[in-house]
């Protein structure tokens, strides 16, 4: 089975779009996501101006400021402070990554914790490892989105994760031991990588090598989600070998239209929740 992510990615943000609907001819209120970009690199400016996209599309307000590359952290963080007190903001998010002036550590703790739709600040972080309510990271809860729909029951199975970062690694391992998954995480310095992998009932990998993932490093039947976007050439890849596994697992996200899409998707989830918890 081939997990179609674009799919599944609509039928979430048509669900988002009734709600919000629904939400505004009761409340006359509209949730509303702030995007902070600063500088001009490229990838950043298409993801923010999709992002942007998204949200409008689903009914929700959507701004960008946008700051030179030189600008001082001083100033970043008197305009997160600024949305942070603005009760028309539901969600602020800042597009990482940021220019060396800029801490990237306290732009994510200065953003207030019921606004921080990337879930990145450490309140958020250490609530999903409490197991208590928290807003998720969008790419590892798309990714758990998307097992969901394959297997809805993931309690015993063995959860193989490749790559530890605070994106990825690290809360996909957190949303799938709350799933009573039995989690590994494996890295740059794990030896046998191959055989931590042979393990995995469900195999995500967040990494950011082309290809990285071979047929001979995951067993029969297995879920595979692929986190990784590389440019080789003109043409992007995941971080498994897609042509090798399709035939063999039980099912896998192609790269692109996996899980990118699940991405966005989550990132208007949040916002909505957002505005349900702290503006309604
Ligand atoms: P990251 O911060 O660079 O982390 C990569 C992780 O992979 C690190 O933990 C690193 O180990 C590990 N790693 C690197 N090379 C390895 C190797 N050869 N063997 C085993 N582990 C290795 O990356 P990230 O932000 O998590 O992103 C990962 C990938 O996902 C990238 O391709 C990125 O573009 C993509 N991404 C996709 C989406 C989406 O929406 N689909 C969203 C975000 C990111 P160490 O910790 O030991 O260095």
């Amino acid at each position: 089975m081939i997990i179609d992510g674009k799919k599944e990615a609509e039928i979430i943000r048509s669900k988002i779009k009734k709600e919000i609907s629904d939400l505004k001819s009761k409340t006359k209120k509209t949730p509303s996501l702030t995007v902070i970009l600063i500088g001009d690199y490229a990838p950043s400016k298409i993801y923010v101006k999709n992002k942007e996209k998204s949200a409008l599309e689903v009914g929700i307000n959507s701004e960008i400021i946008k700051y030179p590359k030189s600008v001082s952290e001083k100033e970043i963080l008197r305009k997160i402070d600024e949305l942070n007190k603005d009760e028309k903001v539901s969600g602020i998010l800042v597009q990482l990554p940021l220019p060396s002036q800029i801490s990237k550590e306290k732009i994510i703790n200065a953003i207030n914790p019921l606004k921080d739709v990337d879930g990145f600040n450490p309140i958020n972080v250490g609530n999903l490892s409490s197991g208590y309510k928290s807003i998720i990271p969008c790419t590892p809860l798309g990714c758990l989105l998307l097992i969901k729909k394959v297997e809805k029951n993931l309690s015993g199975k063995h959860a193989v994760i490749i790559g530890r970062s605070n994106l990825n690694g690290k809360p996909m391992a957190q949303l799938l031991l709350k799933e009573n998954c039995t989690v590994t995480i494996v890295h740059s310095k794990t030896k046998n990588l191959q055989q931590e992998c042979l393990k995995a009932d469900i195999l995500v990998a967040a990494v950011g090598v082309p290809n990285l993932v071979k047929k001979d490093w995951v067993k029969d039947n297995a879920i595979v989600i692929d986190v990784g976007i590389n440019k080789v050439g003109e043409k992007i890849v995941g971080d498994v070998n897609f042509d090798e596994l399709k035939n063999k697992t039980k099912a896998i996200t192609p790269v692109p239209g996996g899980v990118g899409p699940m991405t966005i998707a989550c990132l208007l989830k949040n916002t909505l929740e957002c505005f349900k918890d702290h503006q309604l």
